[in-house]
């Protein structure tokens, strides 16, 4: 007999968690809560995202910094090129690098809900691959930046997207994170281009568990990612039984890391939401087990 999910020991397998600057005292407890529970699978590093417009310079700064001081997890902070001049930029990145922080996930960032289109500072970077060649000047960060297996809305054609994705690894950045998807095919397709186009980087493929359809597709139109029929139809009928829907979750992005897991792919970056469950889930059906508290001890 065959077990069930065999071959997946979680050894060869490594992973990353995003997470958002909260928002409140109990949106903090929440988010620590969720630290506790992912960080004994030793992730390869967390990251906390950027709010449109710089929004959450500060409780990203002090969310960053708090995983820094009491836990072993390296920590990288989102940085983006929404309104902010280099100079503003060059302060936030300085702070950073004095508070600890090496790893920086470079964007450009989308405009503040009530604007059209993204508009650059008239003294600040005008993309994210001159972000990326910006912090290199300003220190050695470690560097990701944003993939686009569906291809970014604003792109001309896959093929100029692709171009721009090189032209931020040629700057300096050490990987690519992709925008969240839902067809491995679509990935593979991406990852085979990018091969073929020269780039041999890795490219992370990001994981959204998804428990709320309507809710993805509110802010999948306007990041390149499509949401397939069988999504829908899977979740059909379910719109008063939350906790179903949150199995049938972890079932399908399960299933599809098993799907990219048989393809070769062994990093994994999970688009959290701050809650821990549906991504540790999936990690210990991917085989992964805890392996140390990684929470420093004045911090327990
Ligand atoms: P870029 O790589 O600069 O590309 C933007 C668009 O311009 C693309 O269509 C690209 O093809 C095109 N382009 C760029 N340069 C050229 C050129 N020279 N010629 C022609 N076309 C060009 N947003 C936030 O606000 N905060 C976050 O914390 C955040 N985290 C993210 C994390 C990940 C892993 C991902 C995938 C996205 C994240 N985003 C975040 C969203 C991101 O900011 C948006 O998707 C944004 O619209 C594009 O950012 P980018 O870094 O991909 O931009």
């Amino acid at each position: 007999d065959t077990p069930l999910f065999a071959g997946l020991s979680g050894d060869d397998v490594a992973v990353s968690f995003e997470f958002f600057p909260p928002k409140s005292a109990k949106m903090e407890e929440t988010l620590w809560n969720t630290m506790t529970t992912l960080a004994p699978l030793a992730p390869r590093f967390v990251s906390v995202t950027y709010g449109a417009g710089g929004s959450t310079r500060e409780r990203t700064h002090s969310t960053v910094a708090r995983i820094i001081r009491e836990t072993d997890v390296p920590a990288a902070a989102h940085l983006t090129c929404v309104n902010a001049s280099k100079q503003e930029i060059r302060e936030v990145a300085e702070q950073y690098w004095e508070a600890g922080v090496r790893h920086i996930v470079a964007l450009r960032g989308d405009p503040p809900d009530d604007a059209t289109g993204f508009v650059p500072h008239p003294e600040g970077y005008a993309s994210a691959a001159e972000l990326v060649k910006g912090l290199k000047d300003i220190a050695p960060f470690e560097i990701s930046v944003a993939a686009y297996p569906e291809t970014h809305p604003e792109a001309d054609c896959p093929q100029a997207d692709l171009d721009n994705l090189k032209r931020k690894l040629d700057a300096g950045a050490d990987r690519a994170i992709t925008q969240f998807f839902f067809s491995p095919d679509a990935y593979f397709r991406f990852s085979d281009a990018a091969a073929a186009a020269g780039i041999d980087a890795e490219i992370v493929p990001g994981i959204l568990p998804v428990s709320n359809v309507a809710q993805t597709r509110k802010f999948s139109g306007m990041c390149g990612a499509q949401i397939p029929q069988w999504m829908d139809d899977l979740f059909e009928g379910l719109d008063d039984h939350p906790a179903t829907r949150q199995l049938v979750a972890a079932t399908v992005a399960a299933e599809m890391c098993r799907r990219l897991y048989a393809g070769g792919v062994r990093n994994f970056h999970f688009y959290t939401l701050n809650r821990a469950d549906l991504s540790f889930a999936i990690c210990h059906l991917l085989g992964m087990r805890a392996k140390s508290s990684a929470l420093k001890e004045a911090a327990e």
